[in-house]
């Protein structure tokens, strides 16, 4: 059995960003990966991009948007704004190279024991035992199609690879945010008509959370393609979708039904990949894991601590690169206490991660909204 202090599971920008700020550190961890640095990325639909744009802004103290580490930035490296999955995967492994992160690819984690002291690790490779865990699996590898009676007869978004070369007409999208929208515009692109179904108008501009409302990228397509007469959008709400021959008829809550020869695309969302710790979360009502607010372990559970989208605080929605980033050092500092480091030592990490937008404790300031 390895033993080490940390284990950090899953190496996305999550997992890889976390332990760029353990590698300062002298606490030892390693990564565990199932197949390889970047993997749900790798896995994106082709033409998907990062809606979050990137810029090389960081010598100015306002670090690129989608970086997972200080001194880094994708736009530079890649000289673009949007980077596609492929591209960010690449930037997430010459983060590892570069800084030279502990990452053991090909290692899937199948169970987890709590032990004295700590946890076991059951990988198909070998055991393991770590005092922390964090779990950084992140949620495009579970996507979900939730409260649609049916839904076998349905396809997620995530599962199309090449959406530009599907072609026909009469395609049903379910889901007007992110996914939803860019699947559409992508369909209308390549001259198929589609009817997208959402239950609240899609440009309601009520916040200026874009982890509440389209971004203002995608938003821009959004335009684009509402200005198509292949374009055609439906307030409502699937509940059940029923399939006869080749007919799909989708029925929603009003009653209303929409019929397609097309298999209709749920662009209805993703969760937090949580099998093997399941039993160790409690969950908020909205389908989340309560955490403890100071330290980001998960309720009732010392030492195991989560990284990644699924991060929430109150109506704090940490989905975005931008903002779960804030939240590495507040886990490693956490850490740091309780290895016993010295308090100015860790005061120095913490001072140093604050700047590089890596660590955020008063989450009062992420009430503010734009007011222009
Ligand atoms: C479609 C989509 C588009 C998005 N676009 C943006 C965007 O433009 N900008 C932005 O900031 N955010 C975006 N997000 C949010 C997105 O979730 C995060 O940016 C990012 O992918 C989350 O990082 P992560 O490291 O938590 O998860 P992931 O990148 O999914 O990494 C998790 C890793 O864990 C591994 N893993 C899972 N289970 C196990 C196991 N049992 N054992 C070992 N390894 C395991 C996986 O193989 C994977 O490599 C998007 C999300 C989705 C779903």
């Amino acid at each position: 059995m390895t033993v080490t202090d940390v284990i950090i599971v899953g190496s996305g920008p999550a997992g890889v960003g976390v332990a760029a700020l353990l590698n300062q550190t002298n606490v030892d961890y390693l990564i565990l990966e199932k197949k390889e640095v970047g993997c749900s990325f790798l896995q994106w639909p082709v033409n998907m991009e990062m809606i979050t744009p990137s810029f090389p802004s960081n010598a100015f103290g306002q670090i690129d948007l989608n970086s997972i580490c200080e001194a880094t930035s994708p736009a530079f490296s890649f000289n673009k704004e949007h980077l596609t999955g492929d591209e960010y995967a690449e930037y997430l492994e010459a983060v590892v190279d570069y800084f030279k992160i502990k990452v053991q690819t090909d290692t899937e984690v199948l169970e987890v024991t709590k032990q004295k002291g700590g946890w076991v690790l059951s990988t198909n490779q070998e055991n393991f035992f770590c005092k922390y865990l964090i779990w950084a699996t992140g949620e495009f590898q579970n996507p979900q199609i939730n409260h649609i009676e049916g839904a076998e007869h349905c396809l997620h978004s995530s599962y199309i690879k090449h959406p530009g070369s599907i072609q026909g007409d009469n395609f049903v999208v379910i889901g007007g945010y992110e996914s939803g929208v860019q699947m559409a515009f992508d369909l209308v692109q390549a001259n198929s008509s589609v009817t997208l179904i959402n239950p609240n108008k899609i440009d309601d501009n009520l916040t200026s959370d874009p982890s509440k409302v389209l971004s203002p990228y995608t938003h821009e397509k959004y335009i684009r393609m509402k200005a198509s007469r292949l374009y055609s959008e439906v307030l409502g709400e699937v509940v059940a979708v029923t399939k006869e021959e080749s007919l799909y008829q989708l029925q929603l809550k009003d009653e209303t039904i929409i019929k397609t020869d097309k298999i209709p695309i749920c662009a209805t969302g993703f969760s937090l990949v949580k099998k093997p710790i399941e039993e160790f979360i409690t969950m908020r009502k909205d389908g989340t894991p309560k955490l403890v607010e100071e330290t980001d372990e998960f309720y009732g559970q010392e030492n195991l601590y989560l990284s990644g989208p699924s991060v929430r605080h109150d109506n704090h929605v940490f989905c975005f690169i931008y903002k779960f980033r804030q939240r590495f050092g507040v886990i490693v500092e956490d850490i740091l206490k309780k290895e016993k480091y010295p308090k100015e030592d860790i005061a120095a990490y913490v001072s140093k991660w604050k700047v590089h937008g890596m660590y955020l404790s008063d989450l009062s300031c992420c009430d503010d909204e734009c007011v222009c």
